[in-house]
């Protein structure tokens, strides 16, 4: 979804969210100002901002010093621009943070903190491929170590019947 200039509601506390314009990116993101402090990226948003080293001064000085309501961050929550059921997955491989995806138009949800908390696992893209490469090997390895352990297993069963029909036929031979 293109970057919207229809206001939508908090997907958290249902108050209205707030534009905040970044110069830098040229786009609008909504956020929920007057409420929990929570955010709102479309799926292009969202990659501007989750590494280190992308601006997002303007988000954080809209957000400093302010008292955001409390939010239960473990409730469903739907998409405010589509309306469909919002799933919580993990921010990255690190698991260290939860946020509300929407696999509808690909919007993202974050509670208030959350970014500075994603952003601060990553410094840059080529961070955060380099450990999902390293997770992936991580989990590729340890299946490919059992397939090769249930491998041998089957060979050595296969040697073991072969010596023993040799056997047999060899008996047979003999008879
Ligand atoms: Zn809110
Ligand atoms: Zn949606």
């Amino acid at each position: 979804m293109a970057d919207n200039f229809k206001t939508i509601k908090c997907p958290a506390c249902q108050k209205e969210m707030k534009k905040i314009f970044i110069p830098s990116e040229g786009i609008n993101i909504d956020v929920c100002l007057d409420g929990c402090g929570g955010i709102y990226f479309d799926n292009r948003e969202y990659k501007c901002f989750d590494e280190q080293h992308e601006d997002i001064e303007k988000l954080v000085s809209a957000l400093e010093g302010k008292e955001f309501e409390k939010v239960d961050e473990s409730l469903p929550r739907t998409c405010p621009v589509c309306g469909a059921r919002m799933v919580k997955n993990y921010a990255s491989i690190k698991k260290e943070v939860q946020i509300d995806e929407c696999y509808a138009c690909g919007g993202k949800f974050l509670d208030h903190g959350e970014l500075t908390k994603i952003r601060s696992q990553y410094k840059t893209e080529a961070d955060r491929s380099a450990d999902t490469m390293a997770y992936l090997y991580d989990t590729v390895g340890v299946k490919l170590k059992a397939l090769d352990a249930e491998r041998e297993k089957l060979a050595r069963e296969r040697s073991f019947l072969k010596r023993f029909f040799d056997t047999l036929v060899g008996m047979d031979s003999k008879i």
